[in-house]
């Protein structure tokens, strides 16, 4: 059963008088409860491609079914509640509140989409990524593989079906790096379809599927085969 399909895709930005040809083309479908790496040279579409899926950006042409919705044919409204209930989004320089402790953080999209019992899933959340202990701190009080937990858990907090990382491990030394491919290798076992985009090969060898762009055109798209 498919959560995604992207059919002929494409994306064009203006640039002043320029064309930028993000996506050229895409088409792409993925199941419920894979977990998939999107790699590729810088520049190649990755990012744009992850804020189609994610509804953060409107393909230019071509078809994208989220979970069986055209997502063409919805209001700015419905998208965002969307995008809220089903979505988890994950990034590269953990965009926490500084000033707000991790347990805020996680709280915000229940705030958003007017949650009760916000404290109590915010909590949960924390624990899932094993930083109940840390619920008070701030951002700057946190490692960086801490912060990206916190990022996670803020991204878990509205059980989403799907959860979108845009580099997550960017900026992680190996240890925590290993840290957040273990919590998304549980999630992904719990049930969350998992898209990653990573320039790492190590990181994308510990999934599934990868799918690779070059200039905003999927050039391969193959099985991961373990060899353990
Ligand atoms: P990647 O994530 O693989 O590095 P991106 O998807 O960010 O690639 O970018 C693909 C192409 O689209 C690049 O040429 C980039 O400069 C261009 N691009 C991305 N976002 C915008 C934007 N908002 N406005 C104009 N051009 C953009
Ligand atoms: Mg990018």
């Amino acid at each position: 059963m498919p959560i995604i399909e992207i059919e002929n895709v494409t994306k064009v930005y203006q640039l002043g008088k320029v064309e930028v040809n993000a996506l050229r083309g895409v088409t792409l479908s993925v199941d419920h409860g894979e977990m998939m790496a999107i790699i590729g040279a810088s520049g190649s579409g990755k990012s744009t491609l992850m804020n189609v899926i994610g509804c953060l950006d409107i393909p230019t042409s071509g078809r994208y079914i989220l979970d069986d919705i055209d997502i063409s044919q919805l209001s700015d409204n419905k998208l965002a509640e969307l995008r809220n209930k089903k979505l988890g989004f994950i990034f590269q320089d953990y965009s926490l509140l500084p000033r707000a402790s991790a347990l805020s953080n996680v709280e915000l999209p229940l705030i958003y989409s007017g949650r009760r019992g916000r404290r109590k899933l915010a909590m949960e959340a924390l624990e899932r990524v094993g930083l109940g202990a840390r619920a008070n701190h701030k951002p700057t009080e946190l490692s960086g593989g801490e912060q990206q937990r916190v990022a996670i858990a803020r991204a878990l907090v509205n059980s989403p079906d799907l959860l979108l990382a845009d580099e997550p491990t960017g900026n992680l030394d190996t240890h925590a790096t290993e840290e957040i491919i273990s919590i998304f290798h549980q999630l992904n076992h719990d049930g969350i379809t998992i898209i990653m985009v990573t320039h790492e090969p190590d990181v994308a060898a510990e999934t599934h599927r990868i799918v690779r762009l070059m200039d905003g055109q999927v050039i391969s798209d193959e099985k991961v085969i373990r060899t353990n």
